[in-house]
């Protein structure tokens, strides 16, 4: 897999996250003035977030407590008023696209490792499948083969061969047929097709 089809794909994915997040800073912009206390509950959560940080490192454990609590209880608020209004709880957080890598692609496995999440492997997958022409399997596939568009005249010095091309290509559908067949066979052997550069 080229790095340029994995930057290609990951200009993109900072293409989606960035537009979920101007989406949320607009929702929460009509949302708010819509209903101000939203504002002042989200700013105090903030603000509670960076003061909850302050006394962890201090060790001030029953400020934490006390502060934990009013969390708690304007999430709820928060929660309700959401509620009331019809809105799903995570209407106050960007809509990415996947959930799991927040539309970065990767996923993190611990603090100094991360990996690709599934949602990239698959786009990494499809392209990799859709360069084979493998998508094109619903349409050209053994039920769909016509041999009758070969001809049926045997001419040796045509087609050197002493068969009719038509004899021919049916000998190797059912060849391929054959190693389709016995495929997890282990006596099966592998199939190799040559020819002209540009030949399918
Ligand atoms: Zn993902």
């Amino acid at each position: 897999m080229s790095n340029e089809v994995l930057n290609s794909l990951l200009k993109e994915y900072d293409q989606k996250k960035l537009r979920a997040e101007l989406d949320l800073e607009k929702r929460k912009e009509n949302l708010y003035n819509q209903v101000p206390k939203l504002k002042k509950i989200e700013d105090d959560l903030n603000l509670f977030a960076i003061t909850t940080a302050k006394n962890i490192l201090k060790t001030n454990t029953s400020s934490i407590d006390v502060l934990l609590k009013k969390v708690t209880s304007l999430k709820k608020e928060k929660a309700k008023i959401l509620n009331e209004l019809n809105l799903p709880t995570d209407y106050l957080q960007p809509f990415y696209t996947c959930k799991i890598c927040q539309d970065t692609g990767y996923i993190m496995v611990n603090s100094y490792k991360k990996e690709l999440c599934n949602c990239l492997k698959q786009k990494l997958l499809n392209y990799s499948f859709n360069k084979s022409n493998l998508s094109n399997l619903n349409t050209q596939n053994f039920d769909t083969f016509n041999e009758s568009i070969f001809s049926d005249e045997v001419d040796l010095s045509k087609y050197k061969f002493n068969i009719s091309p038509r004899k021919n290509i049916t000998n190797i559908k059912n060849s391929c047929m054959k190693f389709v067949k016995n495929f997890d066979s282990i006596n099966q052997k592998n199939l190799l097709f040559t020819g002209n550069t540009g030949l399918r």
